[in-house]
């Protein structure tokens, strides 16, 4: 089967695997990783090579803390103004879609949250000029999601933003393509599109950034002090972590976000130049920002959806609803998903279109 869920979304078959055969002994020590304790030799080396592969996949230099944290990419929402807001009155923030206005109405729960452009406008099917944001140089920092998973709307450039900390939420396109990290002041990726299981989320932020949480900031969302602890302040999700580390090692043997990347991009082309020249399906997305990871898109009548995912399940095509808000279908196809899946999808749809069509 293929799974085209857009989270928890599918891991690499390999990985899985290897779980299996280390689940009750890890390299036997007679325990499973589930079973250890946190600051055991075992896991502590389970994660810094985590840590370390996830460095080298990245390209994430010392100047950066890399977080292991809990509570998802939602915790994540309240914890960088928290963190971040400092003695600045307000922080910029981009609004491309669902995830962007729920980082923005936490936001405003801690400070003054300033929208400097909206993809409202263009239904959200496209980002706003640059030329047009309103941006302020005094801001604490600027927010942005590179993409949209419930939406499908991916940025195809990173902002500038001078000296304001560019501040994103990977969570659904973190190392699927190249990307120059050093452009940001904090990253975060709930890991459970392109790098575990859900709960987990990895926090890469640059450590000048450290320090200044405010005072009544919870210990566990305070940035430096994950930091100074090894992200082990509590005991961690160490099995998210160890599964973390499992992915980042496929990733590597795959050729890293570069070769990822030349795959993800093939297989989002496929898809779209296939619903592209189909009269029958349709993404209202600008063709530039169409993301590589999630592609929504509807069929010519809404009344043939239930049809087409029980046809879709019946062949092994897993999940593939759109977002309750959105209705239509969406294929997630992150790193996981093979090129394979991605081709038995487009002849499914083929040959519904020209059955109902
Ligand atoms: N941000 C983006 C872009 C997402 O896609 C998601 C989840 O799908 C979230 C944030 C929320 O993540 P979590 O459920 O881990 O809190």
């Amino acid at each position: 089967a293929y799974n085209f869920c857009a989270g928890p979304a599918t891991l690499p078959e390999s990985v899985l695997q290897q779980a299996r055969e280390e689940m009750l002994d890890w390299r036997g020590t007679g325990m499973s990783v589930m079973e250890m304790s946190h600051r055991s030799d075992e896991f502590v080396e389970i994660a810094e090579n985590a840590e370390q592969d996830l460095r080298e996949l990245a390209g994430i230099s010392d100047d950066y803390a890399v977080l292991f944290m809990q509570g998802g990419a939602s915790s994540q929402f309240s914890a960088i103004p928290l963190n971040l807001l400092g003695d600045k009155s307000s922080a910029d923030y981009v609004n491309t879609g669902i995830w962007s206005k729920k980082a923005i109405a936490e936001a405003k729960r801690f400070g003054d949250v300033q929208v400097v452009a909206s993809a409202e406008a263009s239904g959200f099917a496209s980002i706003p000029d640059v030329a047009d944001w309103q941006t302020n140089p005094d801001a604490a920092y600027l927010h942005y999601t590179p993409n949209e998973t419930i939406g499908g709307l991916e940025f195809d450039f990173i902002p500038e933003t001078g000296s304001v900390p560019l501040v994103a939420d990977m969570s659904s396109t973190m190392l699927s393509r190249p990307m120059d990290f050093s452009r940001f002041g904090l990253i975060y990726a709930g890991a459970q599109k392109n790098i575990g299981p859900s709960g987990l989320v990895v926090v890469i932020v640059r450590k000048d950034l450290l320090g200044k949480a405010r005072k009544e900031a919870p210990t566990m969302l305070n940035y430096q002090v994950i930091a100074d602890n090894g992200s082990m302040y509590n005991t961690p999700a160490t099995y998210s972590w160890y599964l973390a580390g499992l992915v980042f090692k496929w990733l590597k043997a795959q050729g890293g976000v570069e070769a990822m990347g030349r795959i993800n991009e093939r297989k989002a082309r496929k898809l779209y130049d296939f619903i592209d020249t189909s009269d029958f399906y349709a993404n209202p997305i600008e063709p530039r920002f169409r993301s590589w990871m999630n592609v929504p898109f509807t069929l010519a009548d809404d009344a043939l959806n239930g049809d087409f995912l029980k046809g879709a399940d019946a062949r092994g095509l897993l999940n593939l609803k759109g977002h309750r808000s959105v209705g239509g279908m969406r294929a997630s196809i992150y790193n996981a998903m093979p090129e394979a899946g991605v081709d038995a999808l487009i002849h499914y749809m083929a040959e519904f279109a020209k059955e109902r069509g």
